[in-house]
């Protein structure tokens, strides 16, 4: 019988274990749960769209739900949440973000790829408009808009590690004079 595999999380690790146990198995079910709404996106991209270097959002997307069906035939479930594990069921709890509806889907083997999340510092104003991070496709089209729609002209920069370095790279590529 065909193994069914659940990957959460369809972006760098997730999209590429599920391409990777394709080549390995054509008879596998493989299900993608991501909770955003892009997969197989560049990230090492997202500072070079801010600063124009690239210039079309689609150019940020590698696949889509859709190439992803017709390519690998892998079954990707984006605004897709899973909120709970059962290891003795066998079972992840999903969640549709956009109905609010859950079920429940039963694997024979899991992976998980959820990623990491930005740290944010306690510091105070960390919450205020126009303090941004970093990490994915709506992060990075809010802070290109918030810059397009004040006409910012001075950016700082928190952290730099490679992400800070690119990103301040390409503020000023954007004509931001910028601290870091
Ligand atoms: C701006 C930027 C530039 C980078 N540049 C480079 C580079 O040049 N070279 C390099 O090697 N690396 C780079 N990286 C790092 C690289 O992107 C990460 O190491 C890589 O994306 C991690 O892969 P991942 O699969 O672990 O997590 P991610 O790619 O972050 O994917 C995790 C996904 O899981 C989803 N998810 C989380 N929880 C759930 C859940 N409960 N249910 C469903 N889905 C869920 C998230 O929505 C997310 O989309 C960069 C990162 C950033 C942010």
């Amino acid at each position: 019988m065909a193994r069914k595999i659940i990957i959460v999380g369809g972006v760098a690790g997730g999209a590429s274990a599920a391409t990777r146990l394709r080549r390995l198995d054509e008879n596998a079910e493989v299900i993608i749960f991501e909770k955003g709404g892009y997969i197989s996106f560049a990230n090492c991209g997202l500072p070079y769209y801010i600063g124009g270097e690239i210039a079309g959002q689609p150019d940020l997307v590698l696949q889509t739900p859709e190439s992803f069906k017709a390519r690998f035939n892998v079954d990707v479930r984006v605004f897709t949440e899973v909120s709970a594990i059962d290891t003795k069921a066998k079972t992840v709890t999903a969640k549709n973000l956009k109905t609010g509806e859950a079920s429940i889907e039963n694997y024979d083997r899991l992976i998980l790829s959820p990623g990491a999340e930005p740290i944010k510092p306690p510091v105070e104003g960390i919450g205020l408009d126009g303090v941004f991070t970093l990490r994915n496709i709506p992060d990075t089209l809010k802070i290109k808009r918030y810059i397009d729609k004040h006409g910012c002209k001075k950016a700082v920069v928190i952290g730099g590690g490679y992400i800070g370095v690119e990103m301040a790279e390409n503020l000023v590529r954007a004509g931001l004079s910028v601290t870091f």
